[in-house]
């Protein structure tokens, strides 16, 4: 897990479940919206090169969750931070309003574990 993660990151199916997945990303809205345009950095690293992905995305809300397949992002290259557009984060928050609030049917539901730290 700790070693070769960096080179490994940019090898990833292009959508799916990847099994290295941080369970929630930490996606800060506000800077998605400065970050539509060319020419940016990682707010991480400082790397300057992206490449579009589509990946696997998990929206959570209130103890509520969606999951959403292959949600189009750009990727930094050198640490694998992924970076949404807003109008593509928008779009799931409204689905999982949708979901949630008027009972859209939705096309296939996942049973998660849940286990308490303390008691594994
Ligand atoms: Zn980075």
């Amino acid at each position: 897990m700790s070693t070769g993660l960096l080179g490994k990151r940019s090898c990833q199916p292009s959508f799916g479940v990847n099994p290295k997945d941080k369970p929630f990303e930490m996606v800060d809205l506000q800077n998605c919206e400065s970050r539509k345009k060319m020419n940016r950095t990682c707010n991480f690293c400082g790397n300057k090169n992206f490449k579009e992905n589509q990946v696997q995305y998990i929206y959570r809300h209130n103890g509520q969750f969606l999951v959403v397949n292959s949600v189009p992002c750009e990727e930094c290259e050198f640490c694998g931070e992924r970076y949404f557009r807003a109008e593509v984060l928008k779009k799931i928050e409204k689905e999982f309003n949708a979901i949630y609030s008027s009972g859209k049917k939705v096309k296939r539901e996942v049973k998660v574990p849940v286990e308490e730290f303390l008691e594994i």
